[in-house]
Parts: C-alpha cells; structure tokens; sequence
C-alpha cells in the first residue's frame, strides 16, 4: 500500500468530509437541465473534483499537474473527478483539441467513462442556465449593461493606488437593463458595443471586483452551439456556475485565480440568494503551478514555438506538452511519479527535467530489453579473419540475454564477421590516461564477442581515421571455457556490417539554454537552443529490423530509446533518444 505524503488540500478535504460539510446537496436548478442530468444523484459522503481545460491547445507536463491532483484526490477518497471542457469561448477551441485532450487524460491513466468513477461535460452546454441566472443578476439589481467602449472601461477600472470610477450607465434600472441584455442577445447591438457588469463595488481594493464583466457580444461560430448565441459568458463568470451546476465540492485551481475567489464566492452566493443554486456551494482552493526546468509551459508560448517552426508541431519531443513527451518516449507511469513528487502546496515548483528523467529510467530499468547501436559508426577490421575461421564468410554466431534479470524475455542473436561498427570514441590512435579501449597494442573485448588486439588504422587523404585495424585473439570467446584467460579493461559495443541494420536516430538536448526561458519578462525565443535535435545516421544489431513503433529499448551503453510512433517503420527505422543511463545533467 503507498502511502501518500498528506498536503493542505488533503487536510481541507479531511476536515469536509469529517465535518459532513457536503451533507444536503442537491441540485436546485430547473430540471431537464443539461447539468441536472448529467450530475447525477449527489453522494453526501463524497467528494467531487473537476479537471477543466480549456479546449484550444494541447496539454502540457502543468496540466500533468492538475490531472493528478483532481482525479487522484477523487480517487483517494472516494469521489468523483469530472472532465469538463471549459469550451465557453467561442473564437480558439476545436475538436482536434477535444479529441486530444480525451486521449492524453486516459494515457495516463484516468477515466471518465459515466460507468466509472468520473464523468465528462461541456461547459457550453450550461449556456441557457448561465444566461437565466445573468437575467437573474439584472433583475435583482446586481448587473446592468455598459455602453463605455473598453477604453473608457479601462481608464475607469483604476489601479492599486486609485478606486475606479463609476459608469454612466451604473445607474440604470434593472427594466432598462433586461431590455438592453435581452437586445444584446438578439444580435440588435454591434460586437464589442456592450457588455453585461456585475455591479459590485468600483472603490474595491481587490480590482476583480470592480464590476467585472459578465457577457459580450460576439459573432463567432461556437464547435458546439453553432450560431444560436452571439453573447458569450466570460471566464469569470463561467467557471463558478459550471463548478456549481456539477456539484463540485472542492474546486482547485492555480494560484493565479486566488484574488478571483471574492467575486467566486459573491457569484454563488448571489444566485443562491435567488433560489437558482442550492447550498452548499463549492469553494475555490489555489494551489501552486508546476514548472518544468528549460521548457516553457504556457499554452500561448507553445502555440508561438509550433506557428513560426522552431519545432515540429505539438508533439515534436522537445516539447513539454504531454503528445511531445509520449513521443519522446517518457512513460505514463514516469510522468505520473514525477507529478506525484512534486508536491502541492501554495508555492509554485520549479521541477529539473533530471527528476522526471530519474522517474523514466526507474521505470524502464527493469522492463526495457537491450540492445546494441552504434550512433557514431566507425569501420573495425578484424585481419586475421580468414586465417583464423578458415574464411572472411564466416560467420561468428553470439547472444545476449534481452534483459540481464529478465530471463523470459529470451536472447538476442547476432553474428561476428571480419568486419564491424564500432564507436569512434573508442579508438584514439594516441590514448589518453586511462583510456582502456582501443588504441595501437592494446587489447579489449567487443562485448559477448572476442578479445581482439588493436594494431593500427587506416586514413583517408585528409587524415581523417577511416577504420580501426585489429586482430581476433582466439580461444578469448565469450562464454567458452578460458574466456577470461586474457585479461582486459575496455569493452566495445559493436555490430556486425554485414548484418547491420541502418537506422535514423533523434538525439535530443534541453529546448532552451536557460533553466527558466522566460523569467523576467525575457524573449524566451532568445534563449532557444540551436542544437536541440541532432540526428545521426546509426546502425542497429539485426533482431530491431522489424521492431514495432513506439517500442521502449535500453541500448546498451547510450541510454533509453523509443521506435518514433510517426516516422518509424519496421525495415526503416526511425528511434528517439528519451534520455541517457545516468544524469548528465550539467556536464
Ligand atoms: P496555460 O496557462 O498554459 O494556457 P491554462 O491554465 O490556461 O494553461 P487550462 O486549459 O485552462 O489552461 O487549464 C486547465 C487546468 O490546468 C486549470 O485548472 C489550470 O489551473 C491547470 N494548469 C494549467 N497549467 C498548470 C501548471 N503549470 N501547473 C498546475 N496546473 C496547471
Ligand atoms: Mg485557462
Ligand atoms: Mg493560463
């Protein structure tokens, strides 16, 4: 059983659910409304979560954040976490965005199928509730209609140091007031004409409620309403009616949204007043934002990296969005602890990339099979060859275990012939101190192979080392009696050229150059790192010809590697690399 290290959240959820704070729910709005039905029968002894993302971008390693925290609270204790898709704006969401959304939620591995234990919604399909309750507020004489332009709105908002100024059109009764709103939603007032105030208090010192707006006119086709409506809800108002129409119980969000709770709060207070929203109403708890160490989580600043082609669309692996990092091949599981450990409290976390590479390496150490690559192929010939097996046909049959502690995985077989890629980091025709590969005189074993001794190497007309030459030292097999007779240092991975297979492979480094790329205000396309993605020309031992997409693999020596689940294809390979064995961060 894992215990779960307690958090303030979880000690306010307590504390309800000790309390009986959520005793006597029930909805109070007009039946056959959408959310009526769709909330179901309230369980007093539950509560009820919500993750609401706003359908105009892909999720990030952030949302990771708030995915975990709604649904694994709601799993934790019993309740219920909804999906709602805060679609109340017309202009910037999509399906696509819909679909995809759906999919990452369930990747990592939570589910809002209405038999489970969580449930999907629409915040648009609260629209005909939202506008009663806005004919509500003017009827009730807490909102009017305001004619200033945004201009004049601005200027008369105010600062921190100075109260706002009320509109000339504050005053206005609320008869005036349905009638202008009713106009507003007959399409007889021109877009950005008029908007629709809550009227709370323009000397506020908390400026968000100073007459926030409520509604605006806009003609725009919405993916779910279509034309009906040319007045939308704004956010703020939106959000708080959604948590109530759904009966969430504990409504968390980031810490930006922390001086939005008063008019949260004045919001449902108000409409319950009016018999419209029952009580107990849902309360707001902010909570700080997860951040990830050279990347950017901001869903505008994403959108700008994939519209000017500093990357390769959304899901290109350099990218914090949870498409870009299944890509790159972190797992589910990785993700997941990674969120898990960071926290929650009312800070915002700044979280290293090597944590989340911890948790990856963590998770695949003990399920990746292994292989063999060489990423930076160099020749290695074996002279002595045809002396030796009678041939330079013949072929040297080898294995490997797939995994050193999972025997069911099976071996992998592979051959040795006179010829075969090394790494060129493991010749240097003059060594270095404590350099024990290969250099002139020196011995080392090509790993599950042969001892071989180096004896030199060939250079093309530049100087440029074109292959290593060596010869086999027999009886030095590995697995054969005396094997271990000669005694060596270095080991070299190697693959046969004659059974070689040519793969792409994707070396990735940080996106940025500076751990926080948008810190004080900076141009964070300034900091890009031009050397992001480096792509080389490998060869693969032949068992991974016929390897499937988005297969996870160690190869040996190099670190963690994913078959790309877009550009790969059995007999063209194409491999990223997720991360390397051990930290190299910082070297
Ligand atoms: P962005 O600022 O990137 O556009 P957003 O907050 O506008 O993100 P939404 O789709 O509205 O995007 O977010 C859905 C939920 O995810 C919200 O409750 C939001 O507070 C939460 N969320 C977004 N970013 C983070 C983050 N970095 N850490 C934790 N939670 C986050
Ligand atoms: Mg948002
Ligand atoms: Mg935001």
């Amino acid at each position: 059983l894992q215990v779960k290290p307690s958090n303030f959240l979880r000690a306010i959820i307590e504390r309800d659910l000790e309390a009986g704070t959520n005793a006597g729910r029930h909805f109070a709005g007009t039946p056959g409304d959408a959310a009526h039905q769709a909330a179901g029968p309230i369980d007093p002894a539950k509560i009820r979560t919500r993750f609401p993302p706003e359908p105009n971008g892909y999720l990030h390693v952030g949302h990771a954040k708030s995915i975990c925290l709604n649904f694994g609270l709601a799993r934790d204790y019993g309740g219920v976490c909804h999906l709602r898709f805060d679609d109340t704006n017309p202009e910037k969401e999509e399906q696509e965005y819909v679909d995809a959304i759906k999919e990452m939620v369930a990747w990592l591995g939570w589910s809002w199928d209405a038999n489970d234990t969580s449930h999907l919604f629409y915040a648009s399909n609260y629209f005909d509730f939202m506008y009663r309750a806005a004919e509500y507020l003017i009827s009730a004489g807490l909102a009017y209609v305001d004619e200033q332009t945004p201009e004049e709105m601005r200027a008369n908002r105010g600062d921190f140091t100075t109260p706002g100024t009320d509109s000339p059109f504050r005053a206005r009764t609320p008869e005036e007031n349905l009638l202008r709103f009713r106009e507003m939603r007959d399409g007889q007032h021109a877009d950005g004409s008029m908007v629709l105030r809550a009227k709370i208090d323009m000397a506020s010192p908390n400026i968000n409620l100073r007459d926030p707006a409520l509604y605006r006119i806009r003609r725009a086709t919405h993916h779910n309403t279509g034309d009906r409506w040319c007045i939308y809800p704004m956010y703020t108002y939106a959000h708080p009616i959604e948590d109530a129409l759904e009966q969430i119980t504990h409504s968390i969000c980031t810490l930006e949204f922390e001086d939005q709770r008063p008019f949260y709060d004045w919001l449902l207070e108000s409409l319950a007043d009016g018999g419209l929203l029952a009580r107990p109403l849902p309360k707001q708890y902010e909570f700080g934002r997860l951040n990830l160490s050279y990347v950017v989580t901001s869903k505008r600043k994403l959108r700008q990296l994939v519209d000017e082609g500093h990357v390769n669309g959304w899901d290109d692996p350099r990218m914090p969005t949870l498409v870009g990092m299944r890509r790159r091949g972190y797992t589910p599981e990785s993700i997941v602890a990674m969120v898990d450990s960071s926290g929650t409290t009312k800070a915002n976390a700044w979280l290293d990339y090597s944590v989340l590479d911890g948790y990856l390496r963590a998770d695949l150490e003990g399920k990746a099979a292994r292989a063999s690559a060489v990423l930076e192929p160099l020749k290695l010939k074996l002279t002595n060859w045809a002396e030796l097996f009678g041939s330079d046909g013949h072929r040297e049959p080898c294995s490997a275990p797939a995994h050193p502690h999972l025997p069911e995985l099976g071996t992998r077989q592979f051959s040795l012939g006179p010829e075969v890629w090394i790494e060129r980091e493991d010749f240097m025709e003059v060594p270095v101190k404590g350099y024990h590969r290969l250099y002139p005189g020196n011995k080392a074993r090509l790993k599950y192979g042969y001892v071989i001794e180096c004896t030199g190497c060939q250079k093309d007309a530049e100087g440029q080392i074109t292959a290593v030459l060596a010869t086999v030292v027999p009886d030095t097999k590995s697995g054969t009696p005396g094997a271990d007779a000669v005694k060596v240092k270095g080991v070299i991975t190697w693959v046969g050229a004659h059974e070689a297979v040519a793969a792409e492979v994707r070396l990735y480094d940080r996106l940025f150059t500076e751990a926080q790329p948008d810190a004080g205000g900076r141009d964070f396309l300034e900091v890009l790192n031009p050397a992001s993605l480096k792509v080389v020309s490998a060869y693969l031992e032949p068992s991974l010809a016929e390897v499937a997409a988005d297969t996870r693999l160690q190869f040996e020596r190099h670190g963690y590697f994913v078959a790309d689940r877009v550009d790969h294809r059995p007999g063209k390979p194409v491999f990223n690399k997720i991360t390397g064995l051990r930290d190299s961060f910082g070297k």
